[in-house]
């Protein structure tokens, strides 16, 4: 085991002193926000502490195969806690709702891997090498010789394969297969977790992506690709929000294409959008900070307010020009 940053030992002293932690994470969480969410609060309740999980949003379908016990909640107020621990989210504004009702806290402590982290704890642990917190989580428990028990490595196993791509993306490392391997050693059920995550698509989703592939766009040479989700291609489809994840991987995946881009309606006037970029010289991390946005540089998001086309036209220039400058 490599020896880990000073930060991680403070990390392991702060938990270790405290009694109520919460556990939390980011807005319309992904594979590794609720497996490092989760992971982590059962690594702490093993630990004899008293944990809280929450998020702003359900735990997605998919997901819910590693939560039995339904730790993942709503947050409510009126709760004090010795610490809160955010895992996966690259700024306070992105916990959503569960950011008032963690006003009560003596400490604040911030895992990510996020590029664009705004360091907004009194102890930041942010390592933008890292293809997913769900590695990160990983190297705290093992840095605190806290067991890692079986439903635990499906957690981590399930946040680290669904931040890399399944182990396609570039971020992957030599250790991110390590990481696997001791996951897997550890009892992590590969078959389990594939079957759920990847081969449990609901309808509503093939029903999306019969949206997307006959809606698509290509522009710039065909190095963009894009596909607008309207309220009402949802509302067609029977989908929602939770069906949207992997949607941008089938445009990015055709060869010309170097940035891919969604834009989802989330009100008339205030529009979500998803970038990916298969290039190294193309920073959508950049793209995504120039609407407020952030994320990775391969993978970033922003919520833009406006006139949607107006919007579209904003966002496919910077994209241009992004490329253009290559
Ligand atoms: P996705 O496109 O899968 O929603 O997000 C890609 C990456 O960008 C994720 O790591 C996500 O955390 C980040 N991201 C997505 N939307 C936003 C946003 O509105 N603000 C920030 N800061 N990051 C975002
Ligand atoms: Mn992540």
């Amino acid at each position: 085991m490599i020896a880990q940053p000073k930060i991680v030992h403070r990390i392991i002293e702060a938990i270790r002193d405290s009694q109520t932690i919460c556990v939390v994470g980011h807005i319309r969480p992904d594979g590794d926000c609720v497996g490092s969410q989760l992971g982590l609060t059962l690594a702490l309740k093993n630990e004899g502490k008293k944990v809280t999980c929450w998020n702003e949003d359900p735990i997605p379908e998919k997901y819910e195969f590693l939560d039995p016990d339904h730790l993942f909640q709503r947050p409510k107020p009126g709760f004090k806690f010795d610490c809160v621990i955010a895992t996966d989210a690259a700024s306070f504004e992105r916990l959503g709702e569960v950011g008032p009702c963690i006003a009560e806290r003596k400490l604040l402590i911030n895992i990510d891997h996020h590029e664009s982290n705004t360091r907004y704890g009194d102890i930041n642990w942010v390592s933008a090498r890292e293809p997913s917190a769900g590695e990160l989580i990983f190297r705290l428990l093992k840095t605190g010789n806290w067991p890692i028990t079986k439903p635990i490595a499906d957690c981590l196993f399930t946040a680290v394969s669904t931040d890399t791509g399944s182990f396609q993306y570039p971020s992957t490392r030599p250790g991110t297969y390590e990481v696997a391997g001791d996951l897997v050693r550890r009892g992590a059920d590969l078959a389990k977790i594939c079957d759920e995550v990847y081969q449990s698509y609901p309808l509503s989703r093939a029903r999306l992506l019969r949206h997307v592939y006959s809606h698509f766009r290509l522009t710039h040479q065909n190095k963009i690709a894009y596909f607008w989700l309207k309220k009402a291609d949802f509302a067609l489809a029977g989908a929602d929000g939770a069906d949207t994840e992997g949607l941008i991987d089938h445009i990015r995946a055709i060869a010309p294409v170097v940035v891919a881009c969604v834009f989802e309606e989330i009100e008339p006037e205030l529009t979500r959008i998803s970038l990916r970029s298969k290039s190294d010289k193309v920073n959508v991390n950049d793209i995504a900070a120039q609407f407020n946005g952030g994320g990775h540089s391969a993978a970033a998001g922003a919520r833009i307010a406006g006139p949607p086309l107006t919007v579209q036209r904003k966002v496919i220039a910077a994209i241009k020009k992004a490329i253009n400058s290559t």
